[in-house]
């Protein structure tokens, strides 16, 4: 048995390695490093005619930037070493992606599926009441987010439980973020953090230097893909890049094991599947392997694990064929992996990285709530109005009979048509992918010293984050 750090121990190990490479005074760097705080709660809820105690935490990484930012996970896995890591991790993610803010993160520590729905809100209520009387969800403070086992549902009644206790506070509505868009929500907060590891292998594939290190070419389209997990974020990724970018993706590994298709799967059939059956199992047209670990080592272009931490590892690391693998889960693999797949010229898309694409649209919707008008409100109509002049006069230029080119009726359309709430986040996501992207391969290939893209998104984010320390005087 191979015995392997923790979690949390594998971040600080990947954050060593990095800020070796860094001019940081020892006192700063140990700033940088160590977790601020974290909030231990015990509550008791009475369910099923009996006292029921749980457990939940709120950790908070750095706050060289308020609010501080990250998801609440419900899960059974959930202690106060993960938490800690994972706050960490929000604290580069946000930094590499120009969201400003602090990085935290909370847990408690429940299966939710235990629980029916009603069940499930007075649990939530109470965690949130306890958070939110700490100023521990609070629209300057503390904004959480949904995260695995929760969703828009929880966000709802968090931020009604944060109404009651705040009746006057206008800004209410971003004390969380992830809420349906009748609570305050923002269109394509859902899809976000599949719609960001979209966008960021997107801009992988623009540069033929990353792409030969990983020994690809050409572009996304027929690139063999396997995902493991296909919950919210493992779904949308799969989902947009099979059906817009044209990737196969061959294999899809879930609890119960793993199906898969060399010609591809259909994603959506295969959720359907899921919410039916509980499980990939029978899924028509896929060969089943109740193994699903052993797909992870399966013949692939790209590995998108986005499940849990920790499931590449060092049992597994040396088998795994996959050129590309992009880090949608958060931490999913182990800092000993890290460096196998490293000799083995895997190239490695980080997870502070390839998953930010929740938080930067978490962002939006904030800044949305503090601003109390939707995206494209104001603007939409008049920029239609100014494609028709446009439009109106090429068609007079058109209509000369000297002229012979005519405006398409689909380019007509698709022109005339405003930005609304959605597109505009998309566009703002993909700019900030690209942008981060950029910073961190920049580091990548001008310091001969930065063996790999995890390596630049910490010098890049520390570095950052240090800078925000400076300035402040520390
Ligand atoms: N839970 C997500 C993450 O780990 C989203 C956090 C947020 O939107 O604040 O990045």
């Amino acid at each position: 048995m191979t015995t392997e750090p923790s979690f949390r121990e594998s971040v600080d190990i990947m954050f060593n390695r990095a800020v070796k490479l860094m001019d940081l005074s020892p006192g700063l760097e140990q700033k940088v490093r160590v977790c601020n705080s974290t909030y231990t709660v015990r509550f008791g809820v009475r369910l099923r005619g009996q006292i029921h105690t749980f457990t939940g935490y709120r950790s908070v990484h750095s706050e060289h930037m308020e609010p501080v930012k990250g998801g609440i996970r419900f899960a059974m896995g959930v202690e106060q070493d993960e938490v800690e890591a994972l706050a960490a991790l929000m604290t580069y993610k946000c930094a590499l992606v120009q969201a400003p803010f602090g990085g935290s993160k909370g847990g408690l520590r429940i299966d939710p599926r235990e629980w029916d729905a009603h069940e499930m809100e007075q649990i939530t209520r109470r965690f949130a009441y306890e958070l939110i009387k700490r100023d521990l969800i609070n629209p300057s403070q503390n904004v959480p987010a949904p995260d695995m086992g929760t969703g828009e549902r929880e966000m709802a009644w968090i931020v009604d439980q944060y109404r009651r206790m705040n009746t006057t506070d206008i800004n209410a509505a971003a004390c969380v973020t992830g809420k349906p868009i009748n609570s305050g929500g923002i269109q394509g907060r859902v899809e976000a953090t599949g719609r960001g590891v979209q966008y960021a292998l997107q801009e992988f594939f623009r540069y033929d230097e990353d792409k030969a290190k990983a020994n690809l070419s050409g572009k996304l389209k027929d690139k063999r893909v396997i995902v493991q997990g296909l919950g919210n974020v493992g779904y949308h990724a799969a989902k947009f890049v099979s059906e817009e970018d044209g990737a196969k993706v061959v294999a899809v590994i879930e609890h119960d094991g793993a199906v898969v298709n060399a010609d591809g799967l259909n994603i959506d059939l295969l959720r359907e599947h899921i919410e039916m059956t509980g499980g990939v199992k029978d899924f028509l047209n896929a060969e089943f392997i109740p193994d699903g670990a052993s797909v992870l080592e399966m013949d692939c272009d790209i590995l998108i694990p986005a499940a849990l931490e920790g499931v590449i590892n060092l049992t597994n690391a040396d088998r795994i064929k996959a050129n590309l693998i992009i880090e949608a889960a958060n931490g999913p693999i182990t800092s000993g992996a890290d460096e196998v797949l490293m000799h083995k010229g895997v190239v490695i898309i980080p997870d502070m990285y390839a998953n930010a694409g929740g938080v930067t649209v978490s962002y939006f919707e904030w800044v949305k709530n503090l601003s109390h008008i939707r995206f494209g409100r104001m603007q939409r109509r008049q920029e239609e109005s100014r494609h028709q002049l446009l439009l109106d006069e090429l068609q007079r230029l058109g209509d000369d009979p000297s002229i012979t080119w005519n405006l398409s009726e689909d380019f007509k359309a698709k022109y005339l048509k405003g930005a609304d709430e959605l597109e505009l986040v998309r566009s703002g996501l993909d700019d900030s992918m690209r942008a981060a992207y950029q910073s961190m391969r920049q580091v990548w290939h001008s310091r001969d010293d930065v063996p790999d893209l995890r390596t630049a998104a910490f010098l890049v984010s520390i570095e950052r984050v240090a800078a925000s320390y400076r300035s402040k005087g520390l």
